[in-house]
Parts: C-alpha cells; structure tokens; sequence
C-alpha cells in the first residue's frame, strides 16, 4: 500500500477540515513556531493535496507530520468534528510504509520500539539510571566540565535521565483489609512500573485503604500507543489482542489506568478492527471496563480525605485524558477535597507539556520549545507542587523544573490523594 492510499482510507476525516483555523491556537507545535504547516489545518492541507495527487510527499512533508506530538487538543477545538487522531495514525502507517523501502531504517525501528515495550530493558535502565542518580554522577559530569566536551546530542539526552522512584511494581494480588469483595485491575504499562514504582505502590495502597482489592495481571503487555504512534500497525494489533483477551478473561469488575496514554489506547482498541471482526466487539466490551484512575476514584470514593496539606497546588492535565477521554474535572476536584490546599490554575493548561509519548526523544528540539513555553507559564503562578496525571508528563515536566530552576515539587495527583489519606495530620473536627 502506499502512504496516498492509507491516507484515502481515512479522506472522509480529511474531508470534514473546512480550514477555519480554530483549531491552529490548541496546537503547541503552532503555538511555538507561528508557522502554518506546523499546525493541524497545514498538516490536514498536506494529506488532502497527497490524496488528491497534488504532491508525493517527500521528507520535507514527513518532517511536518512528524512534528506533531499527537496531543490531540485539536479535536476538542474542531467545530467539524474532525478525527485527527485517525488521520495522523494512518498517515504515520503510510510513512513507515514508505521508510520501512529502506531495510537499515525498518530494521532499527523494529529493534527500538521492540526494546522500549519490553518490561526488562525499561526495568534494566530503571537500574542503571538509579545507579547513575545515586552516585550524582550528573552533578560530577558538571563539576568536572566534561559537559563542554560532550556532543550536543549527548548532552541533551543526559539531561533527560528520570529521577527513579523506587524498585520495579511487580504483578500480583494487593487485598484490601476490609471484606467489600470490589475488586479492580490496575494496568502496569510499560515505562511507569519501571521508574514510577513508589508512586504505583501508592495507587495500589490508596485503593486498598478506600476499600478495593487490586490485582496487578501478570500477563498484561504494553498497550499498543508506542507502536501505534510510530505506524507499526502489526505490533499494534498483537498487542491489542492480547491484552483484549487477559483483561476480558479476569473477573474484576473494572480496569483502572494511571497512566492516560494507555488508557486513550486501550479505550480505542475498536479503532483498531474491522466491524465485523469478532475483536471489535470485544474491544467495545473491554471498553466499557476501562477507567482512569481519577475517573473511578472521582466515582467511587467511599470518604473524602482527611489530612491537611497547607501547600499551593496546580495541575497539568494529561493531553489524552482531557483531548481524548474527556476526563476534565475528576482530578481538580479530587485536590479541591483535600484540606488546607490552595489551588491555583495554570495558565494554558489544556496546551500539550511536549512530553508526547516518545516525542521528547524522537524531536527533542520541538519538545523543548513547548516545555520552555509550559515552564514560563508555571514559574508565573508560583506553585509549591505541579500535580500531573501521566508518567510522561511527569518525567518531562521534572526536567523542565530542574532546567529552569524552580524550587517546586512534581507529583501525582494519586501521590498527593495518598498523602492526604494515609500520611496527612488529621483536622481537628
Ligand atoms: S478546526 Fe477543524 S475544520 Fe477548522 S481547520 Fe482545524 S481541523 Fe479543519
Ligand atoms: S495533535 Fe497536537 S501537535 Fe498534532 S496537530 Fe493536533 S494539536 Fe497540533
């Protein structure tokens, strides 16, 4: 197949794009660079002119698609209603389609995406980035000035080394002590477990103290986005399946993702399937059991938490889960009902932060336009704690507060649900 036909596959999406342009101010990549094809209506013109046969396009237009973080904020924004997010999958298949002529480039691709959904190679970097971390050896490289020796690339991929929290979460079951026999899945994901292990644990043990068992599947795998968002459409669907079929198996009654990426994944696996394809109905199935954490806390919470937390707080909302879920208010109002704080909105908080899946690796220049812009904003409202929904936006908006300076913390809104409840003083009422 050629890019121009998988593009046809989706023309009535192209079709809908009546280029008003409401659209150009949602998008971080026009945001930050004023420019036109960097910007849904230029990127929506040049799939419409590769259909239409007006161009073949060549790298120069793949470099416009693949500037596109793939936040999806430009949905929201569309008065026409126009899916993008089918429209730039299709259009990434039909360009690794084309690359993957090239054996070198197929061939590298396949080993990297399959190195970063495998839970042992992000567990072993998870290790060797702890031991990194432990022993400062940043703080040393920048002490001893080797930093000017170092290419720039180098450089820039040291300064992206996540801060580890804690050892890998492992499968299993975490009861509650209480006898309500309500028991959840939580989704591990890939990147999450491996880095964020503390804050998992937290989840975990903040659902136990509300009341509800959890079960961590030993059989999970990754949830398809990374495959999806670099156009391997093959890996995609196998992972899909599988994961359709484990989750669909246990007898849970719901299954809850901290991590919104997977779950804009896991709740469009019908994307994925022709109708008539038994795996359809499935995934609608396997749909209506997923939740995002806030979704089901916000739902479900049995007791509003008690412990005072005396500190200014704002939110980064995850692009999929505002963009695509729909999941707005659950989190905000989660840290409205913890006592003592103060919450303080952030300027331009439904733009993108440039995290962006494997975007701050793929076009780490354009990531750190859009996380400069996200950081100017933050240090403007003078919070004592960024709260995120989204291992992503945690690790990229960690960096950008190391880089800028700023003394603020970042968490979970999870890790700070967990430290009302379980660590916060009581009031006294
Ligand atoms: S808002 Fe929708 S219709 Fe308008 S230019 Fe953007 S994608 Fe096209
Ligand atoms: S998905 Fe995000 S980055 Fe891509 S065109 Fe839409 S708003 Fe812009």
């Amino acid at each position: 197949m050629t890019i121009k036909s998988y593009i046809d596959n989706v023309k009535d999406e192209v079709y809908k794009c009546v280029h008003c342009g409401f659209c150009l101010t949602a998008c971080p990549t026009y945001l930050v660079s004023g420019q036109e094809l960097e910007s849904p209506r230029g990127r929506i013109t040049l799939m419409k002119a590769t259909i239409e046969s007006e161009i073949i396009p060549d790298s120069n237009t793949f470099a416009h698609w693949d500037r596109c973080i793939q936040c999806r904020a430009c949905e929201p924004a569309c008065p026409s209603g126009v899916n993008y997010g089918l429209l730039i999958e299709a259009t990434k298949t039909g360009m690794n389609e084309v690359r993957s002529e090239s054996f070198i480039y197929r061939y590298n691709l396949k080993i990297i995406l399959n190195l970063l959904i495998s839970k042992w190679f992000v567990n072993l970097n998870a290790l060797i980035f702890r031991i990194y971390n432990k022993l400062k050896i940043s703080q040393l490289i920048n002490k001893v000035k080797l930093n000017k020796l170092l290419p720039k690339k180098i450089n820039e991929l040291e300064k992206m080394i996540p801060i580890i929290n804690g050892f890998p979460l492992k499968s299993g079951n975490y009861p509650s002590d209480t006898n309500n026999n309500f028991k959840v899945m939580l989704f591990r994901g890939c990147v999450m477990p491996g880095i964020h292990g503390d804050n998992m644990r937290k989840t975990i043990y903040l659902l136990n103290h509300l009341g509800f068992d959890v079960e961590v599947l030993d059989n999970e795998v990754c949830c398809g986005s990374i495959s999806s968002h670099n156009g391997d459409s093959d890996m995609t669907l196998k992972l899909a399946k599988t994961n359709i079929d484990n989750f669909l198996q246990n007898e849970s009654k719901y299954l809850l993702i901290s991590s919104a990426g997977c779950g804009t994944r896991i709740k469009e696996y019908n994307h994925l399937f022709n109708k008539n394809s038994s795996y359809y109905n499935k995934a609608l199935l396997l749909k209506e059991k997923t939740m995002d954490i806030y979704e089901f806390l916000y739902n479900n919470l049995p007791f509003k938490p008690e412990g005072n937390i005396n500190l200014t707080v704002s939110y980064q909302p995850a692009c999929h889960l505002i963009n695509t879920q729909k999941i707005i208010d659950p989190p905000v109002e989660l840290l409205k009902m913890i006592p003592g704080i103060k919450y303080v909105e952030l300027p331009s908080s439904n733009i993108c932060c440039g995290a962006g899946g494997a975007y701050s690796i793929t076009q780490p220049e354009w990531s750190k336009k859009v996380l400069n812009k996200k950081m100017t904003e933050f240090k403007s409202i003078n919070a004592d704690i960024l709260t995120v929904s989204n291992p992503g936006c945690l690790i990229q908006l960690q960096n950008g507060i190391q880089e800028s300076s700023i003394s603020s913390d970042i968490m979970y809104v999870t890790d700070l649900l967990y430290n009302s409840y379980l660590k916060g003083e009581k009031n006294e009422s």
